[in-house]
């Protein structure tokens, strides 16, 4: 964190939490906590139904509200899921790709997560794409394979000048919703290995230029070693976005 090259993005992931009334209050408790906290930008991804009241309550303050997920194509039968087209329509600039719960119940592969993604892209969305390791990879020794394969196959398409509006959230499996959260140490070796992989594809001024979350059980007490590495550039919340003292002290930590 504090690289003057890259902003911090401390973003929640409410997931299949709060109706619209629930994301109202919990919008008007949060932002006088978080109001003037600008040395991160603060984000919320709701679900679907609940953006609209999410964005009403936010309005004015340094809150911004984003989607859960996006469908590739524009339009069609796709029963159930929603185009970047009608993201954009309501307002919304940011969207959560391949989060591992999709990954893992819903059947999303990297190659759904890249077609998802050049659509928000082409749609002027900013993406957040998660990729990280399952358990077994991680002891296996292969966690750097593991992510570099996602990051190449997830950004396949991806031009360097879109990079602007790509946020990578490195989120080990085993640690998501877990308790169990990557080392301070894990979670700075992984993200820097994300960070060399754009390098490669992208060069120095790009990779140093885009900025890498870690998401995993990051919480009001962890949140500040974790954000003191410096390839972690910010976080992705779920268990503790939900709570407004908790999410505050992450902010905090992240000033
Ligand atoms: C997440 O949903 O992206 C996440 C990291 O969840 P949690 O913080 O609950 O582990």
């Amino acid at each position: 964190m504090n690289n003057a090259k890259r902003r911090t993005v401390i973003a929640g992931n409410w997931k299949m939490n709060f109706t619209p009334a629930e994301a109202t209050a919990f919008i008007n408790e949060i932002k006088p906590m978080v109001a003037g906290k600008d040395n991160c930008d603060i984000i919320f991804c709701a679900p679907y139904v609940t953006i609209a009241a999410a964005q009403a309550a936010a309005e004015g303050s340094n809150i911004k509200i984003g989607a859960e997920n996006v469908h590739f194509a524009e339009s069609g039968a796709y029963t159930g899921e929603v185009s970047a087209k009608m993201l954009t329509a309501c307002g919304v600039e940011y969207v959560i790709i391949g989060h591992s719960e999709r990954r893992q119940y819903f059947g999303e592969t990297d190659e759904t997560v890249n077609k998802r993604t050049l659509a928000a892209l082409a749609a002027g969305m900013k993406v957040i794409l998660c990729l990280g390791e399952v358990k077994e990879e991680r002891l296996a020794g292969i966690t750097r394979e593991i992510v570099s394969m996602q990051t190449k196959l997830d950004l396949a398409g991806v031009s360097a000048e879109d990079m602007k509006n790509i946020i990578i959230a490195y989120e080990p499996v085993w640690a998501i919703g877990t308790g169990l959260t990557a080392t301070p140490e894990q979670a700075e070796e992984t993200c820097g290995q994300i960070r060399d992989v754009l390098v490669e594809l992208y060069g120095k001024d790009v990779a140093e230029a885009t900025t890498i979350q870690y998401g995993g059980s990051m919480n009001d007490k962890n949140a500040a070693e974790l954000l003191s590495k410096p390839n972690v550039d910010g976080g992705l919340i779920g268990g503790a976005s939900l709570v407004a003292s908790k999410f505050t002290a992450i902010v905090d930590a992240a000033q």
